[in-house]
């Protein structure tokens, strides 16, 4: 099955370029350079490279056992991106844009983040091949990801609290965005999900495919077969697209992924776009989003940073209207309790984010056949969670 992008970068009536005109020559060099780089050996070879012998690359596909017999019904495996360098897929992807950025000639990396955790991931990344780093972060999140931005600036990058608006992620995408048009020259804007205007998404996409491509082999070897149902959580929706994306043209294979149902259906209680959601323009892209009656983009809330954005990637818009993915909400409660669930079944703490999937499939597998095979994107570890959830799970 073909999702596109079109050559104008949509995914059927999704995504395209949505900027201002100063930023559209960055956006076609980057276009142009990503393209004659994926067609390039030596570029995949360096990308495989660092996946292998830095991130730890393949990760494993985990039979769990254990978690299977208390389900009572399907083969559930785990794909371990929580055994990744830093503990998360995001790294899969700060990996591949700063080797782009470095084939282009620049040697400045800049990034907006909100919980911190893609900050962390890109600050990595600059550190290993020697670039200049700076992250936009809204000065509310600063405050409240505190550690995490002792973190980025352990790794050697300057952090820049944005002062304007709400203070949080939207106006450091703003920062971001200005900083990049004023030094495009030297600077690369490194994107975390698969969100933002052409070439992003698919550029996010491609380099997180590494997670399918793999979990495609091993189920193969351990099983002998294609699975029966792929499930991932869906925050900007890069680990989900990443584990999908090498099974779309296998009719065969159920995909289902899994958005914040925080703390109730009102908006501001929650990250769902797709329930309770519409159509919208949010950085550059056109997808669903969370906004009021007046156009204004909506609060959320999740008890999971990472899944707590107002937007959706462009090509699961597509993806949904097209049916061939399903995707659906949990809360934070069911969340926090496939997150203790999952640490004492199988002696693994996922992230917060992760628990979400781990919760929905908890909840199906009681209607799912006997014997079918089912892998589960473990997005993330749950380290950076231990907090949240020992101070925070009476209130949420
Ligand atoms: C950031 C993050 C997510 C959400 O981002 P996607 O782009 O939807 O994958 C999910 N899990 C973990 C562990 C994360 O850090």
């Amino acid at each position: 099955m073909k999702t596109g992008p079109d050559k104008a970068g949509y995914f059927g009536a999704y995504g395209g370029r949505f900027v201002p005109e100063t930023v559209m020559p960055a956006l076609l060099e980057l276009e142009e350079a990503y393209g004659a780089a994926k067609k390039e050996k030596a570029f995949r070879r360096s990308v495989d490279r660092y996946l292998k012998e830095y991130c730890g690359r393949p990760t494993p596909l985990y039979f769990a056992e254990r978690l299977t017999a208390a389900f009572g019904g399907p083969r559930v495996y785990l794909k371990r991106e929580d055994l990744n360098h830093t503990g998360a897929h995001k790294i899969n992807n700060c990996i591949g844009q700063a080797l782009l950025a470095k084939r282009m000639g620049k040697n400045r990396i800049i990034a907006e983040t909100g919980a911190g955790q893609h900050g962390v991931a890109t600050a990595t990344a600059a550190a290993l091949f020697g670039m200049k780093c700076v992250i936009y972060m809204g000065v509310e999140d600063t405050r409240r990801q505190s550690l995490n931005v002792f973190r980025m600036k352990m790794l050697g990058a300057e952090v820049v609290p944005v002062d304007s608006g709400s203070k949080t992620l939207k106006d450091a995408i703003n920062e971001a965005m200005r900083d990049w048009v004023t030094h495009v020259k030297t600077t690369h804007y490194l994107l975390g999900s698969v969100l933002g205007p052409h070439p992003y998404p698919v550029m996010v996409r491609d380099f997180q495919a590494v997670i399918g491509r793999e979990a495609r082999r091993q189920i193969v070897r351990a099983e002998g077969r294609l699975p029966d149902l792929l499930v991932a959580c869906v925050g900007g929706g890069s680990n989900s697209i990443g584990l999908f994306h090498p099974f779309l043209g296998d009719d065969a294979v159920r995909m289902v992924g899994v958005e914040a149902g925080g703390r109730g259906k009102k908006l501001g209680d929650h990250a769902a776009r797709f329930s309770g959601g519409s159509i919208g323009v949010l950085q550059g892209t056109l997808s669903y989003l969370l906004h009021d009656r007046h156009g204004q983009i909506a609060p959320t809330h999740s008890v999971s940073a990472g899944l707590d954005y107002p937007s959706v990637g462009p090509e699961h818009s597509h993806l949904r209207e097209t049916g061939r993915v399903e995707y659906t909400s949990v809360g934070d409660r069911a969340a926090l309790d496939a997150f203790h669930f999952l640490s004492r079944t199988e002696g693994i703490v996922p992230a917060l984010e992760s628990a979400h999937a781990v919760a929905w499939l908890r909840k199906a597998a009681r209607s799912l056949p006997k014997g079918d095979l089912v892998i589960l994107n473990l997005s993330g570890r749950g380290d950076k969670d231990v907090v949240t959830v020992a101070s925070g799970a009476s209130q949420v």
